[in-house]
C-alpha cells in the first residue's frame, strides 16, 4: 500500500522507555501524531478513554477482531492490545505522520501490511538498569517485574528484525537518535518530491 504519511512503529521491552521517548517526540514534533489502540486492559489512574488507549471489554474486542477492524492484534502481558484500521490509515494517507508504540508481535504484522513502515527498537543498556528502571517506576509489583523481565529476553532476540536500534542510556541523546530518525525519513526522495514540488519545479527537474 503506498501513502504519502511516514508510519514510525516503536517497540521495546517494558521499562526500556519507550512510553517516555514517544511523548517527548510528540511534545517537540507537531506532526506526528499518536495511533491511540484499544486493549482489554483496565485504565490506570490517570488514564482516559480515548486518550492513552480505547478501553475494551473482551466481548467489544472480540466484534472488532471478528469485524476485521484491526491492522494488527496481540496478547501482550496477559492483556490483548490492537491498532485499528481507523487509528491510522486516515491520517498517513492525507499525508501525516503517525507513530505507533507497540509490543514486538504487532510491529512485525504491521511491516506485513505496510511493507514501508519503519521499525525502531529502543534497548535498554544494560540488564541492572531495566530492572532498576521498572521497580523505579513504581507501576508494577514484584511478580509482575519478573514476569516483564522474563520477557524482556524473548522481546530483544526480535531486534534483528527492526530496521533502527536506539539504545536508550541517557534519554536526551536517545530522543535525538529517534528524532533523526523521523527526520530522515523526511528527507527521502518521495517524501522531499511532494514537500518541496515548487523547488523542483524551478530546477527543472522532471
Ligand atoms: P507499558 O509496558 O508500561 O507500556 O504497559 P502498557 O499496558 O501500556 O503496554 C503493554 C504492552 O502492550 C507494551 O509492550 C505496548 O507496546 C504493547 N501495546 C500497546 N498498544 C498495542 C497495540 O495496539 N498493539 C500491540 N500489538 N501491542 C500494543
Ligand atoms: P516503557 O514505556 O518502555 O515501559 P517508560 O517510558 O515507562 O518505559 O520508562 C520506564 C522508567 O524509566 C520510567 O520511570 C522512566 O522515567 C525511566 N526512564 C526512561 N528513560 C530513561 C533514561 N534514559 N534514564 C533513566 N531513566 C529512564
Ligand atoms: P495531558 O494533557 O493529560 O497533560 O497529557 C497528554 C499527554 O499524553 C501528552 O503528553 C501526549 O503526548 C500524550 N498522549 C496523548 N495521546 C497519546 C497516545 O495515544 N499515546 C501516547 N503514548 N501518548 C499520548
Amino acid at each position: 500500500m503506498d501513502y504519502p504519511g511516514n508510519l514510525f512503529v516503536v517497540a521495546a521491552p517494558s521499562g526500556a522507555g519507550k512510553s517516555s521517548l514517544v511523548k517527548a517526540l510528540l511534545e517537540l514534533d507537531s506532526l506526528v501524531h499518536p495511533s491511540i489502540s484499544h486493549t482489554t486492559r483496565a485504565p490506570r489512574g490517570q488514564e482516559k478513554h480515548g486518550r492513552e488507549y480505547f478501553f475494551a471489554s473482551e466481548s467489544e474486542f472480540d466484534a472488532m477482531v471478528e469485524g476485521n477492524a484491526f491492522v494488527e492484534w496481540a496478547l501482550v502481558h496477559g492483556n490483548r492490545y490492537g491498532t485499528s484500521k481507523k487509528a491510522i490509515e486516515e491520517r498517513i494517507a492525507q499525508g501525516s505522520d503517525v507513530i505507533l508504540e507497540i509490543d514486538f508481535q504487532g510491529a512485525l504484522q504491521i511491516k506485513k501490511a505496510f511493507a514501508n513502515a519503519v521499525l525502531v527498537f529502543i534497548l535498554p543498556p544494560s540488564w541492572d538498569e531495566l530492572r532498576s528502571r521498572l521497580e523505579r517506576r513504581g507501576e508494577d509489583s514484584p511478580e509482575v517485574i519478573e514476569r516483564r523481565l522474563k520477557n524482556a529476553a524473548v522481546e530483544m532476540e526480535q531486534v534483528h528484525k527492526f530496521d533502527f536500534v536506539i539504545i536508550n542510556e541517557l534519554f536526551e541523546r536517545a530522543l535525538f537518535d529517534l528524532k533523526a530518525v523521523v527526520h530522515a525519513q523526511r528527507l527521502k526522495y518521495a517524501a522531499q518530491r511532494r514537500a518541496r514540488a515548487d523547488t523542483f519545479e524551478s530546477l527543472n527537474i522532471t
